[in-house]
């Protein structure tokens, strides 16, 4: 069983798996890439003076897989609680078992109406119906968690990233049963 199962592996969702992984979660990410941050180019992420998002988009996905994060390509269809967590059951006809899942599908929220969770209308444009999450980033099913776009944050590449930080940072610390930092100093030469 996965630790964390994410889907959608845009920043908000790599940027969650960067985090799970590399705290030593088992981190299962999925992705059908059909997301938005392809097709932008970035002159406002802090820290980078500009890039293009098919750029954007797989050094995120190799930062999570560097720490052990698992990337499937495939399309989530249902999350159904299982046991102890959660059973993700796809359209390529694969199933995996998480016990916590963040939802970070951009755009869509689809999966999350068809999996039992409470969705709002959106306030950024274009952006129709958003999880309706607290400001940890749960949503009203226990162990099941939103982040990003689909989250209902602005939408902008650094606070989608962020946010799913943040919400990774919350269920690693869930798990571990307290606050949890990733710091790693400065290695001198
Ligand atoms: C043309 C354009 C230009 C932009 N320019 C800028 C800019 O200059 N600066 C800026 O800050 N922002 C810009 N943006 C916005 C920025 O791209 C987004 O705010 C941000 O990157 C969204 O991140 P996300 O992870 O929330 O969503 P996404 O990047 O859309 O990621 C969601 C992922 O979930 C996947 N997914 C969805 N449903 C499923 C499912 N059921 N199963 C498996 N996978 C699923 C999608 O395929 C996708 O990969 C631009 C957007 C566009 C479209």
């Amino acid at each position: 069983m996965y630790e964390v199962a994410i889907i959608g592996a845009g920043p908000a969702g790599a940027s969650a798996a960067l985090f799970t992984a590399k705290a030593g979660k088992k981190t299962l990410l999925i992705d059908n890439d059909k997301g938005m941050t392809r097709r932008g180019w970035y002159e406002n992420y802090y820290g980078i003076a500009e890039v293009d998002g098919p750029t954007l988009v797989e050094t995120g996905h190799k930062q999570a897989q560097k720490f052990g994060a698992e990337l499937v390509s495939d399309q989530a269809v249902s999350v159904e609680q299982s046991g102890e967590g959660f059973k993700i059951t796809t359209e390529g006809g694969a199933s995996y078992e998480a016990k916590h899942v963040i939802l970070a599908t951009g755009a869509v929220a689809d999966l999350a109406s068809a999996s039992g969770v409470e969705t709002k209308d959106g306030t950024e444009p274009r952006i129709k119906t958003v999880v309706a999450v607290d400001a940890a980033g749960r949503t009203n099913v226990n162990g099941i968690w939103a982040a990003g776009t689909v989250a209902g944050v602005s939408v902008h590449a650094i606070i989608t990233a962020g946010d799913g930080a943040k919400v990774a940072i919350n269920v690693i610390s869930e798990l571990n049963g307290e606050r949890y930092v990733d710091h790693d100093v400065l290695k001198k030469g």
